[in-house]
């Protein structure tokens, strides 16, 4: 094991004890999508990979359809903040990606690329990538062609941890990793695989797992994708057309929507209780309530004060009648009520009440 790969593994295995995991704060569904990063593959001094003919450049083709993306986005989400990791031809290292998203706080990143492979023509289509461990030796020539880069980078020994792309020993990290935000990764991946079907470059490659640099530090669903072959000729064509590149963005951003939509639904939806005791039922046990509002007056349960809130019970207190909703036998059972109750009462709070 050289030093560099030793150094390395001690810097990471510190690191795992070290370093508190990241908040999984964006487990479910119920997240709102306010910040998305759109991060154009490579620019300045790296081109990325290059067309046979040496006219068309990764990082002029992904620049494109992430500016056209990030448009998108713009125009139907006015309140969603677009950032993007660069929106010129400047050289950006790995490392400071991730940076730009985690320092924003985004829900979402989106890492867009161009694939390239020697000695075959005929390979095309796209494939979308999340933060894992390569499972085959094809999927680690992308991991290797991708990290490669950072060798560009001044410092990038040190910045990385001794991480060497060309080294399969370096990618044990990937292996060990807790990705915390992995099924949101892949439900992004699918959901964009899907839409490019349908769209410019057809051929789906489908999604893949692997350790790459720049969705390592992410904190917050990311994914790669490689929006086709610019070793292939149908690929490449598609890829030289401006309509076509929109149509490309118009895909990743269905995708994106469709994602959205899925994960915000919850945040409209408020689960109706499931805990509601009939009314003038003893529960001994439930003494916690949700109190709607407190009155001097006594009120019939009818009472247009309650908005057709049923199960409604006053508790006489100092001569004033609180009013709650619900019996629950623990704080946390009751608040799960909460939601529901505060559409009708937006003051709304857990009580407990002494007998
Ligand atoms: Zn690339």
């Amino acid at each position: 094991m050289p030093s560099n790969t030793r150094r390395f593994l001690l810097t990471l295995l510190l690191g795992l004890i070290l370093i508190p995991t990241a908040p999984l704060f964006a487990q479910s569904t119920g997240v709102r999508i306010n910040t998305i990063v759109i991060d154009p593959g490579h620019g300045g001094k790296d081109a990325g990979c290059v067309s046979r003919d040496g006219k068309t450049l990764e990082k002029n083709v992904v620049l494109d359809v992430a500016l056209k993306l990030g448009k998108r986005i713009e125009e139907a989400y006015p309140d969603v903040k677009v950032i993007y990791t660069r929106s010129t031809d400047k050289f950006i290292p790995l490392d400071q990606r991730a940076a730009i998203a985690n320092k924003n706080n985004a829900d979402l990143f989106i890492s867009i690329h161009v694939n390239s492979v020697k000695n075959n023509a005929s390979a095309r289509g796209t494939e979308t990538w999340v933060m894992g461990m390569h499972k085959s030796a094809s999927n680690f020539e992308v991991c290797k062609l991708e990290n490669s880069v950072i060798v560009l980078e001044e410092d990038y020994s040190s910045n990385y941890q001794g991480f060497d792309p060309n080294n399969p020993e370096s990618y044990i990290i990937f292996s060990l990793l807790q990705n915390a935000h992995l099924e949101q990764s892949l439900d992004l991946a699918d959901k964009m695989q899907t839409q490019f079907r349908a769209g410019a470059i057809k051929k789906d490659r489908g999604i893949k797992q692997g350790g790459l640099l720049v969705l390592w530090k992410c904190t917050m669903p990311a994914v790669l994708t490689e929006i086709g072959f610019m070793s292939n000729a149908e690929d490449l064509k598609v890829m030289r057309s401006a309509a076509q590149r929109d149509k490309m963005a118009g895909s990743i951003f269905e995708a994106i929507k469709k994602y959205k939509q899925a994960y915000e639904r919850d945040l409209d939806v408020v689960t109706s209780p499931t805990t509601i005791k009939p009314q003038g039922e003893q529960n001994e046990q439930g003494k916690y309530r949700i109190q709607i509002f407190a009155s001097t007056k006594q009120l019939s349960p009818n009472d247009p004060a309650f908005k057709g809130l049923k199960d409604c019970e006053a508790i006489t207190a100092n001569s004033m009648f609180k009013y709650t909703f619900g019996r629950y036998a623990s704080e946390t059972e009751a608040r799960k009520d909460l939601p529901y109750v505060r559409q009708y009462f937006p003051e709304a709070f857990v009580t407990q009440i002494s007998k």
